[in-house]
């Protein structure tokens, strides 16, 4: 995904060059499952795949759409908003982009030739949506001569997310995306929202092991954990759960219907495994943080309920496989991947052995995908 090669690409659809061409990473959720639209802190990783977006002006007031995902071209006219369905529905991350540039004064791009282009498995848990929101809002702003800080380009791609899409997703993704930096891991407190980098511990690697079952976002059980959440913070008079210490909420218990005291409980110990993953970081124990790790798959597993059998399995057949310090699901949950944190006692023929183990009981094979850390959305 080279500028050259995007390039290239640009002008055999469009037969001419790019004025521009972005790229944003997709992004491994660390630690802090489902904590960041509860107020609370989160650790991810900005990783070395991504998407590119390439975009050149027309005065026409035409918008063509490309994308090396559907290899199909949307043609849209400015003036149309509209929400995009069926096979043009991926038009709704930029479409989205475009509807909230007002929102933050910006103004918005009329006629353009636009290609997004890939190397980030869709719907993985690795996040292409906010990779493609935000490769599309620096191409738009860059193509007008505008130009935003890193807090509001996050800031426009999850209002893409949350009112044109319709996914109520926190500022991880987003955030991370944006504030990557290569060799470190980027840490949100999703409140203010305050970024920061944390190094990556040395001599550790990511693997990730992409189950292709069905990562439901949309289809409402993310939704619906969003919704248990903000009952339960009802329950106990707080705007949001980070308000609430494990301590408090177990001593709370009975104000609150089961179902939504597990998904709190699960949501205020694992801002808790934040705070200790952070510090572990700090002291470079990182069996420590592997043990967080697998801690908080635990607790997805038991109490959150947005693991599978698929994801269970991987876990307990990584956990149990030499070289690993931890692992867990990453992203929301309900199929879609596990990460592992693995040493150098891990390797492509370890990796083979977890993927020949999950085949023999699913029958699929998962994609085994080791990951660097990349840097954060740029144009290129
Ligand atoms: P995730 O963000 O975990 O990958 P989502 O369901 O949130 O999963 O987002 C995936 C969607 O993002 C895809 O179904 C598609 O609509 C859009 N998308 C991601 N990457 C691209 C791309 N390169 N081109 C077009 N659409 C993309
Ligand atoms: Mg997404």
């Amino acid at each position: 995904m080279s500028k050259t090669n995007l390039a290239t690409q640009f002008s055999n659809i469009f037969g001419r060059a790019p004025e521009i061409v972005t790229r944003a990473p997709g992004r491994i959720e660390f630690i802090g499952n489902h904590t960041d639209y509860n107020g609370g802190t989160v650790l991810g990783a900005s990783i070395d795949r991504g998407v590119a977006v390439a975009l050149a002006r027309r005065t026409d007031g035409k918008r063509n759409f490309h994308s090396t995902y559907t290899h199909q071209t949307v043609t849209l006219t400015a003036g149309e908003p509209a929400k995009q369905s069926g096979d043009s529905s991926w038009t709704n991350y930029p479409l989205g982009v475009l509807a909230a540039l007002p929102h933050f004064g910006l103004s918005v791009i009329e006629g353009f030739d636009y290609l997004a282009d890939s190397d980030l498995p869709t719907g993985a848990g690795l996040s292409s949506s906010a990779a493609i929101e935000l490769a599309s809002a620096l191409a738009f702003l860059g193509a007008t001569g505008q130009t935003a800080d890193r807090e509001t380009v996050v800031k426009i791609g999850k209002h893409a997310e949350n009112h044109f899409v319709g996914v109520p997703c926190g500022i991880l993704d987003q955030g991370v995306s944006g504030f990557g930096k290569s060799g470190h891991l980027v840490f949100i407190d999703c409140a203010g929202p305050r970024f920061a980098t944390v190094p990556m511990p040395a001599g550790a690697s990511f693997w990730i092991f992409n189950t292709h079952t069905k990562h439901a976002l949309v289809d409402g059980l993310y939704e619906a954990r969003h919704r248990e959440c903000m009952t339960a913070a009802r329950a106990l008079g707080v705007k949001w759960l980070v308000e609430v210490t494990p301590e408090a909420l177990l001593a709370a218990q009975a104000k609150i219907e089961p179902t939504a005291f597990k998904r709190a409980r699960h949501v205020v110990e694992e801002i808790a495994r934040v705070a200790e993953t952070v510090d572990a970081l700090k002291t470079g124990n990182i069996d420590k943080v592997g043990s967080l790790l697998t801690a908080s798959h635990r607790s997805s597993q038991r109490l959150f309920e947005n693991s599978t059998a698929e994801l269970d399995f991987l876990v307990d057949t990584l956990v149990a496989s030499p070289g690993v310090y931890g692992a867990r699901l990453t992203g929301g949950g309900f199929g879609g991947a596990v990460m592992a944190l693995a040493g150098a006692g891990f390797g492509a023929a370890q990796a083979e052995a977890v993927a020949a183990a999950y085949a023999a009981k699913f029958g699929a094979r998962p994609d085994i995908l080791p990951m660097g850390t990349g840097d954060g959305a740029v144009v290129l």
